[in-house]
């Protein structure tokens, strides 16, 4: 496995192996890797001739409230994991490098942003966008992967890579859960024990919903007065930012649910912020749809 830490090296190799024919398949992370990013390098290496991750912890992505000091580093656990998956590539670039001095250019993608996880994390998508753009830029990708377990963030970099005409293909992937169903996340090494025992409520709390759904429960007000109160049942948690329905191409919430449909949620448990989703497919579509 190669590491490069210098945008241009990046660039020109992989330049080297376009003019060569050869597909690049691109997994950016912030490290702190588990099976859930893992996920995204085995598909990537099934489907691309060379792999490149990144790992950067992208400052521009965290409010001043948020845990970029705390954020969890992982170096040699991460590029051990790489070397074994048999990864060509590990691109580890310095915030200088990303973000030199006088850096001015950004990228918003309006409406999708705002929703969701954007009206609690303000400027957070315009952090992403930016630094998957010049990601893009500098790993020059055939295809990109993303998990679904962030799939606001999966649906907001489709749309960037559609409006700017980007020949990328953004690739969605199934998300990854520990065996009581937690989906998995860096974030959750901040978790103590009973925080992590409580954290189970959430994937559960999407699964009897989505059975709630597919018995034929479709109205907005019910769905959501069952998701808070199944997630209510859990004394730990501390906060719930949001739990409903969602449209998977828009992000508005949804009225009725009528076809397939986004449940999401997102709350803190203690000061943990942790989210997930599950996309449904409701039962009683409206005849002739
Ligand atoms: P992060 O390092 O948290 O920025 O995540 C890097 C990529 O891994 C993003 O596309 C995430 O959606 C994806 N990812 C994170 N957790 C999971 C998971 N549990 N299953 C699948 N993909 C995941």
């Amino acid at each position: 496995m190669e590491l490069i830490r210098i945008p241009r090296i990046m660039h020109d190799t992989a330049g080297g192996h376009l003019l060569h024919g050869r597909s690049i398949g691109f997994v950016p992370t912030m490290g702190a890797l588990h099976e859930g990013h893992l996920s995204l390098v085995r598909r990537a290496k099934m489907e691309n001739d060379i792999t490149v991750v990144s790992i950067f912890v992208n400052p521009m992505q965290f409010g001043p409230a948020e845990d970029l000091d705390k954020y969890p580093i992982d170096m040699d656990g991460d590029t051990e994991k790489l070397r074994r998956e048999e990864v060509d590539i590990l691109f580890m670039p310095d915030a200088s490098h990303i973000y030199p001095k006088g850096f001015s250019t950004h990228i918003e993608v309006e409406k999708l942003s705002d929703r969701l996880c954007g009206a609690f994390r303000p400027g957070h998508f315009r952090g992403v966008a930016t630094v998957v753009a010049k990601l893009f830029n500098i790993v020059r990708p055939t295809r990109a992967y993303f998990g679904q377990k962030d799939f606001q963030q999966a649906v907001i970099i489709k749309k960037m890579v559609k409006d700017l005409d980007m020949a990328i293909d953004a690739v969605i992937c199934p998300t990854m859960r520990e065996n009581d169903g937690l989906a998995m996340s860096s974030r959750n090494s901040y978790l103590n024990a009973r925080e992590r025992k409580a954290a189970a409520v959430i994937s559960k709390c999407l699964i009897q919903t989505t059975e709630l759904i597919k018995s034929g429960i479709i109205d907005i007000e019910s769905i959501r007065r069952f998701m808070k109160e199944k997630l209510s049942e859990e004394p730990l948690i501390a906060e719930i930012e949001y739990a409903s329905v969602y449209s998977p191409e828009t992000l508005d919430e949804l009225d009725r649910v009528e076809k397939g449909a986004l449940l999401a949620v997102a709350l803190k448990i203690g000061k943990t912020r942790l989210i997930d989703n599950m996309l449904v497919e409701s039962q009683n579509k409206i005849a002739g749809r």
